[in-house]
């Protein structure tokens, strides 16, 4: 399901299509699904690093100020990703690991583990901001092929307005575009040199990104459907075409 807060600048009335996952119990690491497809308890789904937009750790961030633990995952997941301006992205070494090994890797690999996992209570620490891959992922369809279908349109959706809601938010701070190609280009270096990548911001990374999130929070919802373009409107319509569908002529349930 979409983040709450992701409610200001979007809105899709999911709630009656969305069975929500039981992932306590991850039923794709349990002992019912054969071996070469069952996911590790350890990992489950998450053995991924999933971008996280700068305007969303302004929050999380804000969040962390009253609950030390999510302070901490914060601090966790920053020490492992590459953090800049417009978010906190994977390494290269992530990157390149996650290629090398393939899709065989998926639920299965700890070393691939997101640092936003907690691994105590075996649950995402950060659920109700997690981002768009994350809450549009779909383990199980009960809506066949189109439920796929809707999975892959609301993922490029959410990506695209993460990205854009994340540019749009460097401009107002007053980036521009030299800026943000520069950030790009340093953040893809094997020598990870984040005193260039942040400037007059460096070691003031959590006043950067509640200021972020603060500076977000004045874009409007139209504003955000005018910047996403052609492509936010084509998709936002393929979601919207899927809602008012009757779920009655949908498919089977598709195995996980
Ligand atoms: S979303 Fe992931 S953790 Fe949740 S039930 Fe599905 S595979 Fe398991
Ligand atoms: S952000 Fe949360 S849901 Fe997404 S991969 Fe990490 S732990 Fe899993």
């Amino acid at each position: 399901m979409i983040p709450d807060f992701y409610r200001r600048w979007l809105y899709f009335d999911f709630e009656e299509r969305w069975e929500t996952r039981r992932c306590a119990e991850c039923e794709q690491a349990s002992a019912a699904i054969p071996l070469p497809e069952r996911f590790s308890r350890e990992t489950k789904c998450c053995t991924y690093f999933p971008f996280l937009p700068n305007f969303t750790l302004g929050n999380l961030i804000e969040q962390g100020k009253k609950n030390a633990s999510l302070k901490l995952r914060l601090v966790h997941g920053f020490s492992h990703g590459r953090v800049t301006p417009l978010g906190v992205f994977p390494p290269p070494e992530y990157e390149s690991r996650r290629g090398q090994w393939g899709s065989e890797a998926f639920g299965r690999r700890l070393e691939l583990l997101c640092p936003f996992f907690q691994r105590t209570h075996g649950l995402c620490s950060i659920w109700n901001e997690r981002p768009g891959v994350c809450s549009s992922y779909i383990c199980r369809s009960t809506y066949g092929e189109r439920g796929q279908e809707l999975k892959r349109a609301l993922e490029a959706y959410l990506n695209l307005f993460e990205w854009t809601l994340a540019h749009e938010t460097l401009w107002r701070l007053g980036y521009t575009q030299d800026d943000i190609r520069l950030m790009e280009r340093l953040r893809a270096e094997v020598v990870w040199r984040p005193e260039k990548v942040w400037g007059e911001w460096f070691e003031r990374e959590e006043e950067f990104f509640t200021k972020a999130f603060h500076a977000a929070r004045e874009v409007q919802s139209v504003e955000i459907d005018e910047l996403m373009g052609e492509e936010g409107a084509r998709l936002k319509a393929k979601i919207r075409d899927f809602l008012a569908t009757p779920a009655a002529s949908y498919g089977r349930v598709l195995p996980p």
